[in-house]
């Protein structure tokens, strides 16, 4: 793979044009094209052409541009701050350049690189507001695809809610900086404003943000209880990485990794609450405190579990304190560990014919003298996702095989699911045991076990068998959320 450098050629920058001249040198399609460009802006158009074409002629019109009808010199050009040399004419365009130089004036010349001073890019245009897309010329069909992406993105009412902005600004100046200054913007483009203008409902937006600011209310808290995915940055959900942009705080998991965090708003204080198996810095009754005290203190919160917050991460407790607290919350899915190693095994987790349910468990419930429910589920041929399962494996082998389930069956386990340095084993039920005694795993561990996992794809895993005898002690790694 070719190594592209990280510098830019071209550096970007917005140039002031309202009521400046612009001249556009030639009479075709390439000066209509800069024309229309040029005309999404308050810049005074000169169309420096002595025969312009039809098309050409009636832009201008429309525009109210100016033609100047005559033949080129370099006088023409006196006073503008940006030239286009778009004649078609080579000799022409390098006398154009060649003048606008002279002259002091920036200059581009359609279709030669070699005598542009700067590149136009593609533009999404919501003025105030423009997303302006450069390659220095390398893929301006690239750059249309950016643009046209980068377009749906925004909302359409984008300029004028930043429009609205701009006649807030004095006003907002009083509000104390930092966290209330902040919130106030974030409600402004997040909350009611940016609704009501979706809306088409100027003055009712200008109201909403006239009440953000005069709020004498104390800044009301909120938590969101946001799944991280298993580890991958980019299985984070659009609506947990906005969140995570946010926030003022990001109360975090250890089995969520910095890279994870690290999506979050740069100067948002971070608080790891540990819970990894053996050294818990923070109790569950703690966490939750935490998270009242916080919401309490107006603090814009996401609680950052791994995989999915209601999936094995006692995001019940932490709610049902938020209530008992009127705290607003909310929950935001993520990708559980369970798909994730699924999707690294190419696992079926349900597959015709073979499996039509699943089940998600911990297996730490089969240490009782009675099978709980999951076990049948599993002889009857569901997919058992085992969470925390590390610890528990011969547990859950030896109970399974004693229920009726074949020592056959097929298991397969992810460590570090989603993650560069995961790894695959694959064996069987009676080979679980061995899952114990790895001394090599660090990571957080999945294990799968069913008729469907044969539907895997095992090329790229190790068989699990292969540490059976090693006795070597469990690290203590699982997280232990139950
Ligand atoms: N809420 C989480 C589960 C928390 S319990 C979720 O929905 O995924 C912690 C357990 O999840 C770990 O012991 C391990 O079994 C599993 N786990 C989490 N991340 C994992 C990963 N990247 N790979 C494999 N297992 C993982």
């Amino acid at each position: 793979m070719p190594q592209a450098t990280t510098k830019l050629n071209a550096f970007p920058v917005f140039m002031r044009v309202e009521g400046e001249a612009v001249a556009i040198v030639g009479g075709g399609e390439a000066a209509l094209a800069k024309a229309r460009l040029i005309a999404q802006s308050s810049a005074v158009l000169h169309v420096i052409a002595e025969n312009a074409e039809p098309e050409l002629l009636a832009f201008i019109a429309e525009a109210g541009a100016k033609h100047v009808a005559a033949t080129y010199h370099a006088a023409l050009l006196d006073g503008a701050v940006m030239v286009f040399a778009a004649s078609g004419d080579e000799a022409l365009d390098h006398r154009v350049a060649a003048d606008a130089r002279r002259l002091g004036i920036p200059v581009n010349a359609v279709d030669r690189p070699d005598l542009c001073d700067f590149f136009t890019p593609a533009l999404v245009n919501r003025a105030p507001v423009a997303v302006a897309i450069g390659t220095e010329g390398a893929g301006p069909v690239l750059a249309q695809m950016l643009r046209s992406r980068i377009d749906r993105m925004l909302s359409p009412s984008l300029g004028p809610l930043a429009a609205l902005a701009a006649s807030f600004r004095n006003a907002a100046e009083s509000l104390p900086r930092g966290n209330v200054r902040r919130r106030f913007w974030s409600d402004f483009f997040g909350g009611a404003p940016a609704r009501a203008l979706e809306a088409g409902e100027f003055s009712q937006a200008r109201e909403a943000a006239t009440d953000l600011l005069s709020s004498d209310a104390p800044a009301r808290g909120h938590i969101a209880l946001v799944g991280a995915g298993p580890g991958a940055e980019d299985l984070l959900t659009l609506r947990a990485h906005r969140l995570l942009m946010e926030a003022d705080v990001i109360v975090h998991d250890a089995l969520v990794p910095e890279a994870v965090v690290a999506m979050g708003r740069r100067d948002a204080e971070r608080v790891p609450v540990g819970k990894r198996k053996g050294c818990h810095t923070k109790s569950q009754a703690e966490i939750n405190a935490l998270l009242v005290a916080l919401g309490r203190e107006g603090k814009r919160v996401v609680r950052l579990k791994s995989g999915d917050p209601l999936v094995f991460g006692r995001a019940g407790e932490e709610m049902a304190a938020l209530r008992d607290a009127g705290v607003a919350y909310e929950v935001v899915p993520g990708v559980t560990a369970a798909f994730a190693a699924a999707a690294d095994f190419e696992l079926p987790l349900t597959l015709r014919g073979v499996s039509s349910s699943m089940v998600f468990t911990t297996g730490h419930d089969l240490k009782g003298n009675s099978l709980p429910d999951w076990a049948r589920l599993a002889i009857s041929g569901a997919t058992v996702a085992v969470y925390m399962g590390r610890s528990v494996a011969a547990e859950v082998a030896g109970r399974l095989i004693e229920a009726g389930l074949s020592p056959d069956t097929a298991v397969a386990v992810v460590e570090n699911a989603s993650l560069v340095n995961r790894r695959r084993f694959h064996g069987t039920l009676a080979d679980l045991p061995s899952l114990e005694a790895r001394a090599d795993l660090s990571g957080p561990v999945m294990t799968i076990i069913g008729d469907a996992v044969a539907g895997a794809n095992f090329e790229r895993s190790e068989p699990l068998a292969a540490h059976r005898h090693e006795g070597a002690p469990v690290a203590a790694v699982e997280g232990v959320q139950r």
